[in-house]
């Protein structure tokens, strides 16, 4: 009897528990995206990309991540360049090479309503570094991943990868793709596209707002928007090839759907965005 109270007592208190934090979360009727800003990236030298510096509008880059909740749950979109852990807590902007951010990105998470713990699901674009700074924080959720860039990420990973930070994603609960799409939620207004060139297993994430229309969150598929129009690739793709492949099946989406395409690093896309805690729907 004290033991079926006592186990009655617990489940009130879980459930209250959840309904607590249910409570503190924003109810959507439809998907929207928080934008969060991860500082930026200067000093590149266009000939990586490609390109001569009077042919690009902007050459530095930003960094960003997206959380996307739906009705069913949330997907977060990368995690930031610099981790929140090498923060000083100040204020103070920290600076690694090419990388400077000003401000830490789960706080911008805690700012829509969310902790780490509480996300559904978890994507990459891909493993380079500027894209997995704050991955170990998001191994509770279920971690969407192409086969080839998890064999790859776990592997012997070159380039511009700090393995570290995504350590935790190894035992993660996972949910691996082959070169394929995934309707996350079922209904399919967000969904997961494979892009692969870029990395082995790139993949961009496509988000149907009911009142902006549909959005192309487009990793780095593309790095400045004069990739779209001349067809050039930076120098360092794992596949060019494939690259172009992926890209012309996401511009014929996205001409299919009358779709945003958000180019990750892309100045002028992202200045023009509200940021956390504001939303886009
Ligand atoms: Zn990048």
């Amino acid at each position: 009897m004290m033991v079926r109270h006592w186990l009655a007592a617990g489940i009130v208190a879980a459930a209250l528990a959840a309904a607590t934090a249910d409570a503190q979360r924003p109810q959507v009727a439809s998907p929207r995206i928080y934008v969060f800003e991860s500082g930026t990236i200067a000093g590149l030298d266009p000939a990586l990309f490609n390109f001569k510096r009077e042919e690009l509008a902007h050459v530095d880059f930003v960094n960003m991540a997206y959380l996307i909740v739906h009705p069913r749950g949330t997907l977060m979109f990368d995690s930031g360049g610099i981790p929140d852990s090498h923060f000083k807590g100040d204020g103070s902007p920290v600076v690694e090479g090419v990388q400077t951010a000003t401000k830490p990105v789960l706080p911008q998470l805690r700012s829509a309503g969310y902790s780490p713990g509480d996300i559904t699901y978890f994507a990459l674009s891909h493993y380079h570094s500027d894209h997995t700074g704050n991955a170990n924080e998001l191994a509770a959720a279920t971690w969407i991943v192409q086969k080839a860039e998890r064999d790859y990420m776990f592997g012997d990973p070159q380039g511009i990868v700090q393995p570290a930070t995504y350590a935790a994603l190894r035992n993660a609960k996972t949910k691996v793709l082959n070169d394929e799409d995934l309707d996350v939620f079922g209904d399919g207004t967000v969904v997961v596209l494979s892009t692969p060139g870029h990395t082995p297993g790139h993949q961009v994430v496509a988000v149907k707002l009911a009142n902006r229309g549909t959005v192309v969150l487009a990793g780095d598929l593309y790095h400045y928007p004069e990739e779209r129009t001349t067809g050039r690739t930076p120098t360092f793709e794992f596949d060019a090839a494939q690259s172009k492949v992926s890209r012309a099946r996401i511009e014929k989406y996205v001409e299919d759907n009358h779709a945003e395409l958000w180019i990750e690093h892309d100045v002028a896309t992202h200045a023009a965005l509200p940021k956390a805690p504001q939303y886009v729907d």
